[in-house]
């Protein structure tokens, strides 16, 4: 059964592992790139987009991630992970870089002050149809996507409808906010089943 790594440098990285073992998959925490070779596909964590990026460069991680990720490793990010797979970001700091692979632009901290954190139901496309209740941390949203990009989907409050928060490229998935602390699995089994080449 494949091993889905959990890159470790920063962010809830117990809370991924903790919906994996749910799902009843193997997991192997990453912080190196002797670690990266033995996983078959990569969760990004919520966390802090900056310190994750400098974290993986200095752990010599940002270039073997680039490798994997274009040579076809299956990867999720949520929050700080989605920014982490983004081809092109807004608002990052002068430095901030990115693994990169999924051909969007997302905005860093993009619903405004009074909201920062926010519940939201988002209609997901590949589930069941039954509405996922999203966790929002300071979040960001996907601002535009190229041609190769599924929208799987929006939020639809008043001021922010239509803002695409979960995107999908191939084996690659996004998500603007964090299923693994709603201890709702759908998303992740979303993943696993694109890990296994079932979806
Ligand atoms: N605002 C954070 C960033 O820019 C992301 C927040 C999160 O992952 N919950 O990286």
């Amino acid at each position: 059964s494949p091993a889905i790594g959990v890159l470790a440098l920063q962010g809830d990285v117990a809370e991924h592992r903790r919906v994996l073992d749910a799902l009843g998959v193997r997991t192997v925490e990453v912080l190196s790139p002797d670690r990266l070779d033995t996983v078959d596909a990569l969760v990004v964590p919520g966390g802090e987009s900056t310190t994750m990026s400098k974290l993986a460069a200095r752990y010599g991680l940002l270039e073997p991630l680039r490798k994997r990720v274009r040579a076809g490793m299956p990867a999720y990010g949520t929050c700080a992970g989605m920014i982490m797979l983004a081809d092109r970001i807004l608002g990052g700091t002068a430095d901030q870089e990115t693994i990169g692979g999924i051909d969007m632009t997302v905005r860093r901290n993009a619903f405004g002050r009074q909201t920062e954190s926010f519940e939201a139901d988002v209609r997901l496309d590949g589930l069941d149809g039954r509405p996922f209740d999203a966790v929002f941390i300071r979040a960001p949203w996907v601002e535009d996507v190229g041609p190769g990009v599924t929208v799987l989907g929006t939020v639809s409050r008043p001021g922010e409808a239509g803002r695409i928060v979960a995107v999908r490229q191939g084996v690659l998935m996004a998500t603007s906010f964090h299923p693994e602390l709603t201890g709702d699995v759908r998303v992740h089994r979303l993943f696993v089943d694109i890990v296994k080449g079932h979806a």
